[in-house]
């Protein structure tokens, strides 16, 4: 059995967190505030891990004018030197990895290795920015006049808004963050108030380098709530782009109140993403792309897997020994060793999980395995990650349940295994399992998968940050991380120079003057 406060108190200690932080950070913490604070209890037992005081309207707006000021210098830093200050941010963040990741652990309810693999998402994405420090680049397009070039520049925007979710609590705001900053803007972030304390860990380390690299402060924390904080954030004009990350019905809100302004959005939202599984399928890959997407963070990641489609030659087959594998899931404390299944976030999470089971049996679906509340371990979160055998057309398989539920469906023909995969508003990710290239091809094709992302023998879950990230349709059409996602926190300026010695004009337009 791990000892959780010991582990929490050496935790705490190393990177310096109180029972009493202070939430809001613009080159200094402003002091914490008794008057409203937001409390955190670790999913994992339940157990007080400290209070996180809130931004007020004073503190919201003082970290933006000095988030101003700071593009101001920043943005006149050549790209190849903000790409090493983003090194030396990662090269900390790396040292501090072990720390860091049991943060993510107790708040959120990661296991060990997931939490680490968070921040491990955090270094990799400093050192891709850190490198495109040297490749923020425009075209040059053949222009048809005579004596003239005409190219384009990426310039940086100013301030970006980062609002992020509880799930990947850091991970997302360094996708964000690290690239915007290396394009030359400043960053103000908004996390979720359920994954706080992760954001005062990491701003801790981040600060201390900005300070010790003698950079103005490009980073900028503002915890509060969403309805306040974050309706701030998304309503001011001085922020040109605000990158949300959360759920639909929230993106839908904050994508109105920015677009009012005409602010731009990237939207992270949710997904509900599904595994077609071939009988041309390496059962072995099949099955742990499968239970990997599916059981992870507990269901709790934007590209878990939700439903799986697979073929009616292999169907029982497959069934039983996902089954099996689930049974021999282990679920409990995240930080145990061995452990696969750690908490749901909270009560409402655990609330969402029963209401979508007893939904989706009254709509003709059979519970296979799962199904209820795990109370062997300490108090907390914990539910059975459950497989449900779907009947037909069922209204709640189209919609996003943030828990370990999966739907099982069959298909005939792969036409009607994609019309299936294809039938839910949502658009994130997507897997095909199989060892056909017709298939594999027909599921990358226009007539296939309707998603931002698309693995072959991989699973949903567990992009590479070297690539672009985000969804289509009700995910909200955002790309953020790797690829040329970091155009988005640049404006374009298209140039033409005229460096002859006449004044052609476009379109052969004579205008004697
Ligand atoms: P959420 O929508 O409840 O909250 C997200 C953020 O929005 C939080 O910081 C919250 O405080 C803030 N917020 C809430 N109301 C607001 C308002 N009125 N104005 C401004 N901000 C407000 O989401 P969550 O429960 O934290 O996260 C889970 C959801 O996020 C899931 O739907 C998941 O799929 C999605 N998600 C998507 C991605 C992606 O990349 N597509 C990644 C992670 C999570």
């Amino acid at each position: 059995m791990v000892d959780l406060e010991r582990i929490k108190k050496e935790t705490f200690e190393k990177l310096e967190l109180s029972h009493r932080n202070p939430g809001v950070y613009n080159g200094k913490w402003e002091n914490f505030s008794e008057k409203d604070s937001i409390s955190i209890r670790s999913p994992i037992d339940g157990s007080d891990l400290g209070q996180i005081s809130v931004a007020t309207q004073e503190n919201y707006d003082k970290t933006v004018k000095i988030l101003k000021k700071s593009f101001e210098e920043w943005s006149q830093v050549p790209g190849p030197k903000r790409g090493m200050l983003i090194k030396k941010i990662s090269d900390s963040l790396d040292k501090n990895k072990e720390l860091l990741g049991r943060i993510v652990s107790l708040e959120v309810g990661k296991t060990s290795v997931e939490g680490q693999g968070e921040i491990q998402e955090m270094i990799d994405v400093g050192y891709f920015a850190t490198g495109m420090g040297r490749q923020i680049y425009g075209n040059t397009i053949a222009s048809e006049r005579p004596n003239h070039v005409l190219y384009e520049k990426f310039l940086p925007l100013g301030i970006v808004g980062v609002i992020s979710a509880f799930n990947f609590p850091s991970a997302v705001w360094s996708w964000n963050s690290f690239v915007a900053a290396t394009v030359g803007d400043s960053v103000i972030w908004k996390p979720s108030s359920k994954a706080a304390l992760t954001s005062v860990a990491v701003m801790n380390i981040i600060g201390r380098v900005m300070e010790e690299e003698n950079c103005p402060p490009i980073f900028g924390l503002v915890n509060g709530r969403g309805s306040m904080v974050g309706e701030l954030l998304a309503k001011d004009t001085r922020i040109p782009l605000v990158s949300f990350t959360g759920s639909v019905k929230t993106g839908r809100h904050i994508s109105t109140m920015v677009s009012e302004r005409f602010g731009r959005t990237i939207l992270e939202l949710g997904g509900n993403n599904c595994a077609i599984v071939s009988e041309k399928a390496d059962m072995n890959i099949a099955l742990k792309g499968v239970g990997f997407g599916a059981l992870a963070t507990a269901g709790q990641r934007c590209t878990s897997t939700r439903r799986a489609v697979v073929s009616e030659k292999i169907y029982e087959k497959f069934k039983e020994k996902l089954i099996e594998a689930y049974r021999k899931a282990r679920i409990g404390n995240p930080l145990e060793p061995g452990v696969l299944v750690g908490p749901l976030i909270d009560s409402e999470a655990v609330r969402n999980y029963e209401k979508a089971i007893e939904k989706a049996v009254s709509q003709g679906g059979k519970v296979l395995v799962g199904g209820k509340i795990f109370n062997e371990v300490q108090t907390g979160n914990y539910v059975e990650p459950t497989i449900i055998e779907a009947k037909g057309d069922m209204e709640i398989t189209k919609e996003e349940t943030f828990a370990p539920i999966l739907y099982l469906f069959k298909y005939r023909t792969l036409e009607e295994a994609m019309e299936i995969h294809n039938s839910v508003p949502q658009g994130l990710s997507s897997a095909m399992f199989t060892t056909d290239l017709r298939e594999e091809e027909f599921f990358l094709s226009s007539r296939g998968s309707d998603c931002g992302i698309a693995n072959i023998n991989t699973s949903t879950a567990g992009a590479e940050i070297g690539g672009a990230f985000g969804g289509e349709k009700d995910t909200g059409g955002g790309r953020e991380s790797g690829s040329d996602a970091w155009k988005a926190y640049t404006r374009r300026i298209t140039i033409t120079k005229n460096y002859g010695k006449e004044l052609p004009l476009s379109q052969g337009v004579k205008f004697e003057l």
